[in-house]
């Protein structure tokens, strides 16, 4: 991962990329400024190559109406200031060249047939062949604009579904000129235009093509067809192959925690058997074991990491000095990148709060160093004690449990997500790094915290048991005795509470362990050829019943669907797997009370009993605040973050990022 590697002219310091990702930072006041912060830090951990987000290269090519552009030579001089920001730090910026195609959310969108995405509710127009010949100049202008300005090369999107992709698919191009039919007129237009950039920009303009490795939709491209375009592709004059993979509006995950990690990696082999120039390994690689493995069995020439980049900018510079086990590891939630993104906000990172926020933290030390006492070693507990003694406070900090992690330790038992044991293992790092006194085992009490200068509570939450006939009926468990493995659930149950933590649980409960790690069982699950060979890489229906041997009715009382309030980006994927598992979810319901014939809720109107086994309490939480109430009333400094501030959705995201902000303000 480490060692150069030769891409057209240009000899890379090491073999990783840093992906595209939307930040949004544009829009935001400052955008310039915050994006140079961005880019430059991620320079400083010293990824070889930096690609930016996709920079539409004309004007229906945009991917919202606030979308960014680059066919403007005066925009594209704005950007100059970037581009010096990362090369004084030695990495190269690409500007990646997106046209959204049928995916731009706006009216008068394009592709080569008008045929609907299912994710958006614009019908595209036709391209003509005038269209289609003036996109192809638009994007060698876009990209000559980018040299002008700075740039050290291109991306072009040519993945995920996006117009370049929609050319070269049956799936979308039902064309009968010549960008159409055969796969060497479907194919034309992302030739064409590698061939136009290149062209244009002359031979030490770094051209990367990120080729779609593995469609995932109906009438995408089989193996064949994509090793074919790759070698096209190499012959028009690109300098790196990066490998992307699935359209949005596939029914299978791609990047989130459920999709085990180097899934995909096969998909790029396939990609590297075709071509000689560099071929790049992407989606669900975040550790620089994983990215060694690719890169040692041969499957890929260099890796593109993305979001791990948000979790930890320096993540190759902490992997070159020895200390991978610093880096802070994305865990795949999508809950502050895409889920950000897609709810129109400037890009975020759940385990990093400075990601796309980085001109509102420092990293000076205090000036007035204090004691700081930090009651609760969860996430929000450990992100505030090991910020605050980063930035040269004396930290103590007291949990209870004789281990670290609060609610972390539930959270990484559903399946996937014991990619939080990473967050667990890097704050637990920092801890110890930055000389906090850790009193693990203590219950803090009144006395424990006499004479500290400021006292920060993050003592979390209580499972909220409901007030109800038979709660406390031996049948009853709560989430955290089910995750936490102290109680063991039959065959039948019934999960009361459809929230985040219903839904995890519900999965917990009809997913065999293999399924989150095994790259063989996910493909089985999710329909997709384990070789990557077939039409769009599926081999069945995304969507086709895997019923579980258990039976889990899942229960709200709200008559909304269960599961609206999941994240945007992977509650589909929830849903979709429970529906799979045949858990049944119902609105609407009213409980009545728990007995030895199970759970009895009136649905509709009726009464109806639910035999079940095992009765599961996700029904919210309480925050745990007497200590804070006593300390306050003896005159001490406290601050109450996390679940004890406000245990109503309480997640990781935020109290990592209250404890970090606290931490900062001391
Ligand atoms: P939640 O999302 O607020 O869900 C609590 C559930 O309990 C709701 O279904 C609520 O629905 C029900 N409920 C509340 N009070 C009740 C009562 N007195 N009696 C019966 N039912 C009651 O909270 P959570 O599931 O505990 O999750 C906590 C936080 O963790 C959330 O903020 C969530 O964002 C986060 N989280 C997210 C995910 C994810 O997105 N995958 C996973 C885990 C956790 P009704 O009132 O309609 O019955
Ligand atoms: Fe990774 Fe989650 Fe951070 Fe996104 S929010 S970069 S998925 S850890």
């Amino acid at each position: 991962m480490l060692s150069p590697i030769r891409a057209g002219q240009h000899m890379l310091r090491n073999r990783v990329i840093m992906g595209s990702m939307h930040t949004r930072l544009e829009t935001e006041p400052d955008g310039i400024a915050k994006q140079i912060a961005f880019y430059a830090e991620r320079a400083r951990g010293e990824a070889a190559i930096l690609v930016t987000g996709g920079f539409s290269p004309n004007a229906e090519g945009i991917f919202d109406p606030e979308g960014p552009r680059i066919d403007d030579p005066k925009e594209a001089e704005n950007l100059r200031p970037i581009c010096e920001a990362v090369q004084a730090e030695g990495s190269l910026l690409c500007a990646q060249l997106l046209h959204a195609g049928r995916y731009a959310k706006i009216e008068g969108c394009v592709a080569p047939s008008p045929i609907r995405a299912p994710i958006n509710r614009y019908v595209p127009r036709e391209m003509t062949d005038a269209d289609i010949r003036r996109t192809i100049e638009d994007f060698a202008k876009s990209a000559a604009n980018a040299q002008a300005a700075g740039f050290d090369g291109v991306e072009i999107m040519g993945s995920e579904g996006y117009l370049i992709n929609e050319f070269t698919v049956p799936h979308t191009n039902k064309r009968e000129d010549e960008w159409g039919g055969s796969a060497e007129n479907r194919h034309r237009f992302p030739v064409e235009i590698v061939r136009a950039v290149r062209e244009r920009c002359g031979p030490g303009f770094l051209v990367i093509y990120r080729i779609s490795a593995a469609d995932l939709v109906e009438g995408g491209a089989p193996a064949d067809e994509i090793a074919d375009l790759a070698r096209k592709i190499e012959a028009a004059g690109a300098d790196i192959l990066n490998t992307g993979i699935g359209w949005h509006e596939a029914r299978v995950p791609t990047i989130a925690y459920p999709v085990p990690r180097g899934a995909w990696r096969k998909a790029a082999a396939n990609v590297k058997a075709a071509v000689s120039i560099p071929v790049v390994a992407s989606n669900r690689i975040n550790t620089p074991e994983l990215a060694e493995d690719i890169l040692t069995s041969g499957e890929a020439d260099m890796i593109s990491m993305a979001r791990p980049f948000l979790a930890d900018p320096h993540f190759v510079k902490k992997a070159r000095e020895g200390h991978a086990d610093e880096i802070n590891t994305c865990i795949a939630c999508n809950q502050a990148c895409l889920d950000f993104i897609f709810s129109d906000r400037p890009v975020g990172c759940l385990v990093n709060p400075r990601a796309g926020r980085e001109t509102e933290f420092r990293d000076t030390p205090t000036e007035s160093p204090k004691t700081v006492a930090v009651v609760g070693g969860g996430a929000a507990g450990m992100a505030t004690a090991s910020e605050a003694a980063r930035l040269g406070h004396d930290v103590t900090l007291f949990e209870a449990q004789d281990k670290l992690g609060g609610q972390l330790n539930l959270a990484q038992a559903a399946p996937g997500k014991d990619e939080f044991n990473e967050t667990l293992r890097y704050y637990s790092g920092q801890l110890q790094k930055h000389g906090v006194k850790l009193r693990l085992g203590q219950r803090a009490g009144l006395d424990d915290l006499n004479g500290f200068d400021h006292v920060v509570i993050s003592t979390g939450v209580t499972p909220r048991i409901p007030d109800l006939l038979g709660v406390d009926h031996p049948s009853v468990a709560t989430y955290a005795e089910i995750l936490s493995g102290a109680r063991a659930a039959g065959e039948t149950v019934a999960v009361m509470g459809a929230g985040g933590i219903g839904h995890d649980v519900a999965e917990f409960l009809v997913t065999e362990p293999a399924e989150a790690h095994n790259t063989d069982a996910f493909c089985d699950t999710w329909g997709v050829d384990p070789k990557f060979a077939t039409s769009g890489a599926l081999a069945g229906d995304p969507l086709a019943p895997k019923p579980s041997r258990r039976k889990v009715v899942m229960l709200q009382r709200k008559a909304s669907k269960p599961g609206t309030g999941l994240g945007v980006s992977t509650g589909w994927i929830l849903r979709n797997a429970l529906r799979k598992h045949g858990v049944e979810a119902l609105g609407g319901v009213v409980y009545d009370r728990i007995d030895d014939a199970g759970l009895h809720i009136m649905v509709d109107g009726a009464p109806k009993t639910i035999a079940a086994d095992t009765i599961v309490l996700c029904t919210g939480q309480e925050p745990e605040r007497a200590l804070a109430e006593d300390l306050t009333a003896r005159g001490a400094t406290v601050t109450m973050i996390g679940g004890a501030k406000e245990a109503a959705e309480l997640d990781a995201l935020r109290a990592i990022d209250e404890g970090v902000r606290l931490a900062q303000s001391l």
